[in-house]
């Protein structure tokens, strides 16, 4: 079985649609994929048709990556990815934060394509919101920028226009990583830390941080898993994570955080073993897995 837990479409920011997924993902062999766009469901009901208009037989999980907050290794906080898989998008508390989630990056990204527009750089704040739909995020402006021949390339937008470091840069207001996980918890889903050692991103995770989040004690459900073969992991990167998952009794996955042409990585360049994904399903009590050829959708 060759399976896939971590996906973009153009739903957040990658760029193939959620039925191209389902295609691409037959294509490339995989017998599982989940689709996990940022902050956002939007993509699920496209994906599932895309099942059962005849597609490929493959299993679909039905996820999302959300922005939280955590502690980071120097006592700040650190913005943190993590990943929700089959959980209830009809649970209302967790649906609240989603439309929080939502307008809070279209604010930011509006205000930030407008300082840009107003210090002369050819982008329009209308035509980048058109463009981004649901999930409005900074690769949105990095194709702005891109396509108007300011940059050379996605990774050079990434590097100066739109870092933290730049005039332009705004945060946003995300959600506090334990919320997340006791939100994603009582509407029935399973948490997983997603690439918490790619620090070319950034600051990293205090891993006392994720102990605290994994203790089986935690009111509110616990985090069940790690992230561990990442497109942005290196070896010792993965050892350190599996080492780490086993010491707190976690589940670790594999994925390739495909975002289309928006990344250099290929579907299924990473993937998740068969035990582990069976345990991921094992856990979740919000929605079911679907596809696959039996047409159950087991694991
Ligand atoms: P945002 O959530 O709007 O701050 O945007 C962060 C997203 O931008 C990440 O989830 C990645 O998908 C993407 N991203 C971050 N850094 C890069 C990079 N160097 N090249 C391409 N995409 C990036
Ligand atoms: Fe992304
Ligand atoms: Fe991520
Ligand atoms: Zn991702």
């Amino acid at each position: 079985m060759r399976i896939d837990l971590h996906t973009h479409s153009t739903a957040s920011d990658g760029t193939l649609s959620p039925a191209e997924i389902i295609v691409a993902a037959g294509a490339a062999g995989l017998d599982v994929v989940a689709l996990t766009d940022h902050d956002s469901t939007a993509g699920w009901d496209e994906a599932v048709a895309a099942l059962s208009s005849g597609g490929p037989a493959v299993r679909l999980v039905r996820g999302m990556e959300m922005s939280t907050i955590a502690r980071g290794e120097d006592g700040r906080p650190v913005p943190v990815h993590l990943l929700a898989y089959l959980f209830d998008p009809a649970h209302e508390a967790f649906a609240a934060e989603r439309r929080r989630l939502r307008a809070e990056r279209g604010t930011r990204l509006r205000t930030m394509a407008e300082r840009m527009a107003a210090d002369g750089l050819p982008v329009d704040a209308d035509e980048i919101m058109a463009a981004a739909g649901p999930s409005a995020g900074r690769p949105h402006l990095a194709r702005a920028l891109l396509e108007a021949g300011v940059v050379v390339s996605i990774g050079e937008a990434f590097e100066s226009i739109l870092a933290p470091s730049s005039p332009y840069y705004l945060d946003k207001a995300d959600t506090d990583i334990a919320d997340a996980i006791t939100l994603i918890d009582r509407a029935g889903g399973v948490s997983v830390l997603a690439h918490p050692l790619a620090r070319a991103r950034g600051r990293l995770i205090d891993l006392d941080h994720v102990r605290e989040l994994a203790a089986p004690a935690r009111l509110g459900g616990t985090l069940a898993g790690i992230e561990v073969d990442h497109p942005d992991h290196n070896s010792a990167d993965r050892s350190a994570l599996r080492e780490l998952a086993s010491e707190l009794g976690l589940i670790t996955t594999g994925s390739s955080d495909f975002h289309g042409e928006n990344k250099s990585t290929r579907l299924g360049e990473n993937t998740t073993c068969p035990d582990q994904y069976a345990a991921l399903v094992g856990q979740a009590t919000g929605i079911s897995v679907l596809g696959g050829r039996d047409g159950d959708g087991a694991a």
